[in-house]
């Protein structure tokens, strides 16, 4: 037997108390003591058992469960195992010498990033000091004849060493709680931590004569063990109240680094959801942390599950982590993982995954707009979706729109709807021409549908009410207007003069013979235009595109019965002066053209300057009496107001004043 005389000394560092600085550092996460403590008796715990298993030890395991008491008369909290226990040599060894040594390592390397440290492994067993005046280790060794020590700190670098009468085999650490940290003298706060960091530990874990782990979690089992039931009761009881997951996966590798866990699709129906239920990360395991930025790709935040490795460092800052190189592997390694299972799903039931699909969608694109590799796996499963809810690969979808919709550049015309009930009219005007349309209504829709376009060879998205659905789709047939220039400056003028005013928003007039029973007048929105501004609404500093107003196109069908009976109204009452005013328009437009044509680059004659002076004057002139002559011809025929209100009608611009006038109108009108 061991003969140990009493002993105190001085613990081998330079600083002068290392105890102020851990506390100051480790402020915010003082609990974190718990789990180092905890797992540190799990440690000697399994070392016994496989000092056991391989014949190295001989004697009874006996009860192995570690226990955490509370005892608030004594101001105490005990640690305990049945653990292999230290030697005073041990102790002189792992406490006194390398974990003191370490701490101060630690502290040192990490005091100008206080927050890097904060919630990761590194002081081990000496974060007890956080929330401790002082601390008691009173231990026996496994070891034949061992003699029990007791080891004394009180938070000066000075210790005491000495025999003791432990009878049981195992460590008890026995934390005296500091006054500021009373908390931890709460049976109720320390069940809440047990919860937290072990509740999937190993070694049963007992607290309040109840075991608080189960040491078996469904991560660490074969999944050919596991039934879906047993995959929807793990997933409920980390997330209680949660709808059922829409699919999971088991992570298992043990090469090139060892990670297993499981990670869930949760049924998201808002974003609020995506931030309270996340990952957690498990070190053989010991709960690590819910914050797996950078262990995790980001889309992959989306996901629910755990995710347990040993091989992630864990006692780097974060910004160490995200460069790591096993970090990034294993990253990339769930990345493959998950596009597999996708797609497996994807061949083996493609009704389930479509039944799914607009639940993973946001998720998918998310992956797919942020991360290459997953991109480029995930576009084998990417699914489009009709107006009429029928699902396409992208694959699929090419094959249904390559016979009809096709423009005279040979482009396959991708056409979508963001809203089916705004934009309604257009969808059944594509779709008289036999003409399919996707639906594009998910939050990142506006980005994934550039995605789409730049992977998918000639083609073109174009949303249904960019243009009238013959510009839209050309095939190169189009016709003409039948309307002279006159005739046309005359019927911009008169158009342009009855549209209301709305609200951040401007119009041009555009006339177009569109065939068949088409609505008279009709509203557009230029794709690229649209596209720059959704695009400015959803990232800050494209503000120069957020704040133009939107520009629409009034398309007048020149094909339209109604559009002809006021064509020829026009043309019967001003027609005749109208053509009279245009034509010396063009005269002085052009004898304007050819002086400037003289003049070119040199500076003009005195005779020249006033020739240009004058002609402009007749220009000017012109313009303003056709414009007079238009807007008085218009004013007096409330049809053309009553057919540009319908336009913006059906494409929900018209409001308030405007909708009340059009209301009126009508029924005066009736
Ligand atoms: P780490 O656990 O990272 O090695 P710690 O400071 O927590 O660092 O512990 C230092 C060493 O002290 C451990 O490696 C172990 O050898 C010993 N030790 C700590 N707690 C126990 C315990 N409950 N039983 C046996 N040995 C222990």
């Amino acid at each position: 037997m061991e003969t140990i005389q009493k002993k105190t000394g001085s613990i081998g560092v330079t600083t002068e108390n290392i105890f102020p600085v851990i506390k100051k550092f480790l402020y915010s996460d003082h609990e974190i003591f718990l789990r180092e403590l905890v797992s540190n008796a799990i440690d000697a715990t399994q070392k016994l058992k496989t000092l056991s298993s391989v014949g190295e030890f001989k004697g009874e395991l006996g009860d192995i469960k570690v226990s955490v008491k509370v005892d608030k008369e004594a101001g105490t909290l005990t640690v305990s195992d049945h653990g292999i226990g230290m030697t005073a040599a041990d102790v002189e060894k792992y406490i006194n010498q390398i974990a003191f040594s370490g701490a101060e390592e630690f502290v040192n390397k990490y005091k100008d990033t206080a927050n890097g440290i904060i919630g990761h492994f590194g002081l081990g067993f000496y974060s007890a000091f956080m929330v401790s005046k002082k601390v008691e280790i009173r231990t026996l060794s496994y070891l034949e004849g061992a003699q029990a020590v007791r080891w004394e700190c009180d938070g000066s670098p000075a210790y005491v060493l000495e025999a003791t009468d432990k009878k049981e085999r195992g460590t008890e650490i026995i934390l005296y709680i500091d006054d500021d940290s009373k908390e931890f003298l709460e049976q109720t706060r320390i069940d809440t931590l047990l919860k937290k960091y072990c509740r999937f530990l190993p070694v049963e874990v007992e607290s309040d004569g109840k075991v608080v782990n189960s040491t078996e979690p469904l991560w660490t089992k074969k999944p050919s063990d596991l039934t879906d039931e047993d995959y929807l009761k793990f997933y409920h009881d980390l997330y209680p109240g949660q709808d059922d997951p829409l699919f999971w996966i088991h992570l298992n590798v043990d090469y090139p680094f060892t990670l297993t866990g499981i990670l869930y699709f949760p049924k998201i129906h808002n974003n609020f959801e995506i931030t309270k239920n996340r990952i957690q990360l498990y070190c053989n395991q010991v709960f690590v942390t819910d914050s797996v930025e950078g262990v995790v790709p980001e889309f992959m935040m989306l996901l629910q599950g755990v995710i347990d490795s040993p091989d992630i460092p864990l006692n780097v800052s974060r910004s160490y982590l995200q460069s790591d190189a096993s970090v990034k592997k294993i990253s990339g390694y769930i990345t493959k993982k998950v596009s597999q299972r996708l797609e497996e799903i994807f061949k083996a039931n493609r009704n389930e995954f479509e039944e799914k699909w607009d639940d993973i969608k946001l998720f998918i694109e998310y992956g797919m707009l942020t991360d290459d590799k997953f991109r480029d796996s995930a576009l084998k499963f990417t699914l489009l979706k009709d107006t009429e809810e029928k699902y396409f690969t992208l694959d699929e979808y090419k094959t249904l729109i390559e016979g009809t919709q096709i423009d005279s550049e040979k482009k396959a015309v991708y056409l979508y709807t963001t809203d089916m009930t705004a934009q309604y009219s257009y969808i059944e005007a594509a779709k008289s021409k036999g003409y399919s349309v996707l639906v594009m209504n998910g939050q990142l829709d506006s980005h994934f549908v550039g995605l789409l376009e730049s992977k998918i060879e000639n083609s073109r998205f174009v949303r249904v009410d960019s243009d009238v659905i013959d510009n839209i789709i050309n095939h190169g047939e189009k016709k003409e207007t039948n309307l002279t220039p006159s005739q046309t400056e005359m019927l911009t003028n008169i158009f342009k003069s009855q549209i209301p005013s709305v609200e951040k928003a401007d119009f041009l007039v555009q006339f177009e013979a569109i065939k068949g029973n088409d609505n008279p007048v009709t509203v557009t929105q230029n794709e690229f235009m649209r596209r720059m501004k959704d695009m400015a609404a959803m990232q800050p500093g494209m503000n120069f595109y957020g704040e133009l107003p939107d520009s629409y196109s009034l398309v007048i069908n020149t094909e339209h019965p109604l559009i002809n009976r006021i064509k020829s109204d026009a043309v019967t009452s001003i027609g005749d002066v109208i053509d009279k005013i245009y034509s010396e328009l063009s005269i002085a437009q052009s004898n304007l053209a050819k002086v400037n044509g003289d003049v070119k680059d040199s500076k003009p004659s005195e005779e020249q300057s006033s020739q240009i002076k004058e002609l402009q004057g007749t220009i000017d002139t012109a313009r303003a009496e056709i414009t007079s002559k238009s807007v008085n011809f218009a004013n007096s025929n409330p049809l053309i107001r009553q057919v540009i209100d319908l336009a913006l009608l059906s494409s929900g611009l018209l409001k308030g004043q405007e909708l009340n006038e059009f209301v009126k109108r009508s029924v005066s009108l009736l």
